[in-house]
């Protein structure tokens, strides 16, 4: 609630998109905290807030944190859950047993959401991995076409430095985060150990037909794109349905050209978001939805392009992460289960760089990306529990 009244919006939501003054507020709130335990804070190339316990042996990292940059407007727990966990589970670890023998550090990664950047394909963590080549921050854009360049060097950053932020020094990486959907809530459980992350591809469709008057165009000799559309759309959300969960399959953008009522258009665009975490169910969904997209063409005769606009692998959790985790949980009598994130989440830029694993708590109803997220405090608390002993594990 404290990290929240930056950027708050409305009685329960946050506004608080990457490097917005609300951002830049929210972070040095996260280091004052990591400060007031006694953690050595920076900030790296990219403003991903970073606090450090030194080990007593030194040697590779073990980290935890998440985002706190939000959907605009977005839930307070989003991500921010996942930084306050990390700090309650180190400052605990440190107050009850001392200095670790392993390094600890505490991050709050930048641009998760890619709210303001929507290209940016989380900023904070690809740049730990390296991943962010020298001329890309002159070419990720805003929503209103300003750089994210512009928007570094606005809080004071070198955008020719994000190289900096590479690390090659990490060994163990553990987020948690709500779950954003509704599985744990219908399981009656707490806490899930995630054990892997989605793999998403959208499509951005074009069906081309011809543009015909609506009254004088007799429906049999019509090459209407329209209805091409709404058959593949129809036909691609219920392949995944049918396929079952965690298929699944979204249409959530649509343009037609022209975009008027007495006339058959032109040419209709969409999106096709469809992900699953299997990678042999996930080839099997893009198959169905690439079949049935040609043959509706075909049958229609109608013209049928695709680009392929993002595709990630889906990334598995590291098996004996995830195995700790359910040790943790089972030993402190913590509810729990195993299960897949559907959604995107930085772990999968993390886990290029680290054994990379998962802890959700349960959001009610479901809900995510808007201001009636919520986690309850005792939920909230099971996790942070599962962590602080899983990390206890690792770093003591
Ligand atoms: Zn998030």
């Amino acid at each position: 609630m404290t990290l929240a009244q930056h950027g708050a919006y409305g009685e329960t939501g946050v506004w608080r998109p990457a490097y917005s003054p609300e951002w830049v507020a929210a972070q040095e709130m996260v280091e004052g905290w990591c400060r007031g335990i006694g953690m050595d804070v920076r900030q790296d190339a990219v403003g991903s807030v970073w606090g450090k316990f030194a080990g007593s042996e030194g040697g590779k990292s073990i980290v935890s944190g998440s985002h706190i940059d939000s959907q605009c407007p977005g839930g307070r727990y989003d991500g921010a859950l996942g930084v306050i966990a990390a700090y309650v589970a180190m400052r605990t670890l440190v107050e009850q047993h001392g200095l670790p023998r392993r390094t600890l550090e505490i991050v709050s990664l930048c641009e998760e959401e890619s709210s303001r950047y929507p290209a940016s394909n989380y900023w904070g963590s690809r740049a730990i991995t390296g991943r962010i080549a020298p001329e890309d921050p002159e070419h990720v854009v805003s929503l209103d076409g300003a750089t994210i360049a512009d928007g570094m060097r606005e809080v004071g950053l070198d955008p020719t430095r994000v190289l900096e932020a590479k690390r090659d020094d990490l060994d163990y990486f553990i987020e948690l985060h709500i779950e954003q959907g509704p599985l744990l809530e219908q399981a009656g459980l707490p806490v899930g150990i995630v054990t892997g992350i989605t793999g998403p591809r959208e499509y951005w469709v074009t069906v081309t037909g011809r543009s015909d008057h609506a009254g004088a165009r007799p429906m049999d000799t019509r090459r209407d794109p329209m209805a091409g559309a709404a058959e593949i759309i129809s036909g691609v959300i219920n392949t995944a349905h049918r396929m079952g969960r965690p298929a699944v399959t979204t249409v959530g953008r649509i343009a037609a050209d022209p975009n008027l009522s007495p006339a058959v258009p032109e040419q209709v665009a969409f999106t096709v978001d469809a992900r699953h975490p299997d990678p042999e169910q996930r080839a099997v969904l893009f198959a169905r939805h690439e079949t049935l997209m040609r043959e509706i063409a075909t049958r229609r005769d109608l013209d049928l392009t695709w680009e392929i606009t993002w595709d990630h692998d889906p990334q598995r959790c590291d098996p004996e992460l995830v195995a700790l985790l359910e040790k943790s949980a089972k030993n402190q009598g913590i509810p729990h289960m195993l299960i897949p994130s559907g959604a995107g989440h930085d772990a999968q830029q993390m886990a290029q760089v680290a054994r990379t694993a998962m802890i959700f708590v349960r959001s009610k109803d479901g809900r995510s990306h808007t201001p009636a997220e919520f986690t309850s405090v005792e939920d909230a608390v099971a996790g942070i529990e599962v962590l602080t002993a899983a990390l206890h594990r690792l770093a003591y």
